[in-house]
């Protein structure tokens, strides 16, 4: 039993968890961090999953925390974190001719001419231009708690132009499905652009996932990144960077409840220990607060949603080998999907409660670059796939993964024939699988459904946005929060702050 009072205890030890500690630490707080996993990271974390192998289990491509400076501004670099770019970001590897999407929007736009034409190439750089002040003006709000005047402030930056705020809304309200069709004549860069915009999980033909579709500007702005040794290298990283800031770590130790009785604010955990603390940082997914504390009325307000979709984690002996040569393609993301029909397809399934019989895919080979995840002459490679319900119409998961996977695979092998060949072993992340092994209820990546219902400071719910909460002492943060979900520990360091302030505020009271 401890009675030293910490002024910090952080229950979470996913990236935004570490991120919120590593501030709190470095500003001379006395921080301790609970995490229920023997493996440290959450959705950002590598494991060695066959022997040599390294295979990360949860994300892989880090887009949104290298938009953020807080790697530089942590000096992750010093404690061993070592990015490759991911260039080009992505590669459509069409048979009738490949697209290629490069960090240089000149490359982008002459492949988009070589494949689809002048006129698509000249549209896919005025959209990337429309797109890049509001999405400047987007990472500007993810850096702050979500208020009215943020949110203003969101609109004015992301330059209404002539026709003004109308335009500004339907732009952002609009379905991707709807931009690409109005924007764009071919079907693969119509398909390729709606894939990615799918990739938070809401289907491109929904209402509001416009600016899903206008992120493909980030790309522009900043090559995204591949931790040389697996995502987990940046969890890895801030939680030496925590300790040499003084702060610790537990794992494999959860938190049980917060109770903040006559004896004050403490967190008790599974090991039967009470820790007690002047602030409590919730960094875990908000259903687990809700139980945390013991809030009923949370815990109904929030939609997590149904899943998304499925990892498939290879080793092989040989990379996909596409029908068409694209420079560069095995360490970018490989969108391969058929058009929009397809995507809307597998999306029937999913509301039917059945697992997409023909999912678009993204293939990635990490192991092309990074040498340090395979033995010689081996690949590790990863293909996600959409859409696949948590809640089944039939059968259950653990009897219908084998043939979610195969479907995954069989749209591999349709696009590099012979690939199926190369597969030695093979590890299926099904909805639950990812909510057994990652504690993300119903498999969501993102945590809750990024929709217009539950983002800014509707996220995770009213009365919890901004970073605090009803309950005196108690803070959130996490993919449950604004700005959502991804890597990108923008709501881990505004917590941060925001605790700062309070405690500093209660200090000069008392
Ligand atoms: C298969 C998959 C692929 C993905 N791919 C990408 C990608 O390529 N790029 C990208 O940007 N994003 C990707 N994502 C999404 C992204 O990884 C997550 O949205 C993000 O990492 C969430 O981070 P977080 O720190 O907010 O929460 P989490 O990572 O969910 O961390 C929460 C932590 O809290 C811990 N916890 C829960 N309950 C307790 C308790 N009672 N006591 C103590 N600890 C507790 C959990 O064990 C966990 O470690 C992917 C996710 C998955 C699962």
């Amino acid at each position: 039993m401890s009675s030293r009072v910490r002024d910090v205890v952080v229950i979470g030890g996913g990236h935004n968890g570490l991120v919120a500690a590593c501030y709190l630490a470095r500003s001379g707080l006395d921080v301790e961090l609970v995490e229920r996993d023997t493996v440290l990271g959450g959705a950002v974390s590598t494991v060695e999953r066959w022997p040599g192998v390294r295979v990360d289990r949860g994300s892989s491509i880090h887009v949104m925390v290298r938009h953020t400076g807080i790697v530089e501004d942590l000096d992750l670099g010093s404690v061993g974190l070592q990015y490759d770019d991911v260039e080009p970001w992505a590669v459509l590897p069409h048979p009738d001719g490949a697209i290629r999407f490069s960090n240089d929007l000149d490359l982008t736009c002459a492949s988009i001419e070589a494949s689809c034409g002048g006129e698509d190439a000249t549209a896919y750089r005025r959209f990337v231009n429309e797109w890049t002040p509001r999405m400047r003006a987007f990472l500007d709000a993810a850096e702050r708690p979500p208020t009215p005047a943020g949110l203003l402030r969101f609109a004015t930056r992301s330059r209404p132009g002539r026709r003004g705020a109308a335009r500004l809304a339907r732009s952002y309200l609009s379905p991707a499905e709807a931009v690409v069709e109005q924007r764009f004549a071919d079907p693969r860069l119509r398909a390729a652009i709606a894939w990615w915009a799918a990739q938070s999980g809401p289907p491109p033909h929904a209402v509001g996932t416009a600016p899903m579709a206008g992120t493909v500007a980030l790309f522009h702005l900043r090559r995204p990144g591949r931790p040389k040794g697996g995502s987990g290298r940046l969890t890895e990283a801030l939680a030496r960077r925590l300790e040499s800031f003084g702060g610790t770590v537990r794992v494999g130790e959860a938190a049980t409840s917060i109770d903040n009785g006559p004896g004050g604010l403490a967190v008790h955990t599974v090991d039967g220990d009470r820790l007690p603390a002047r602030s409590v940082v919730c960094a875990c997914h908000i259903l687990e607060t809700a139980r945390l504390t013991a809030d009923q009325d949370l815990a109904r307000t929030v939609r997590v949603g149904n899943g998304i979709g499925i990892a498939v984690r290879l080793l092989t002996d040989e990379l996909p080998h596409y029908q068409v040569e694209a420079d560069g393609v095995h360490r970018s993301m490989q969108l391969l999907v058929d058009s929009t029909a397809q995507l809307r397809q597998a999306y029937g399934d999913y509301l039917r409660g059945e697992p997409a019989a023909d999912p678009p895919v993204i293939v990635m080979t990490p192991s092309e670059s990074d040498r340090t995840l395979a033995p010689a002459g081996r690949h590790v490679v990863t293909v996600w796939a959409q859409w696949h319900p948590y809640r089944l119409r039939s059968g259950s998961w653990q009897g219908r993964a084998d043939e979610a996977a195969d479907a995954a695979l069989a749209t591999v092998e349709r696009w590099a024939p012979g690939f199926g060949a190369a597969v030695l072993e093979r590890y299926v992340q099904t909805p639950a699988e990812i909510e057994r092994e990652l504690a993300l209820p119903a498999g969501n990546v993102m945590h809750l459904e990024p929709e217009l219902d539950q983002m800014f400071g509707l996220r995770p719910a009213p009365g919890w946005s901004a970073y605090r909460s009803p309950h005196p002492g108690v803070y959130v943060c996490g993919a449950s929060t604004h700005p959502g979900g991804g890597v990108w520990g923008a709501s881990g360091r505004s917590v941060a702050a925001v605790v700062e302030h309070d405690l500093h505020r209660r200090g000069r009271r008392t």
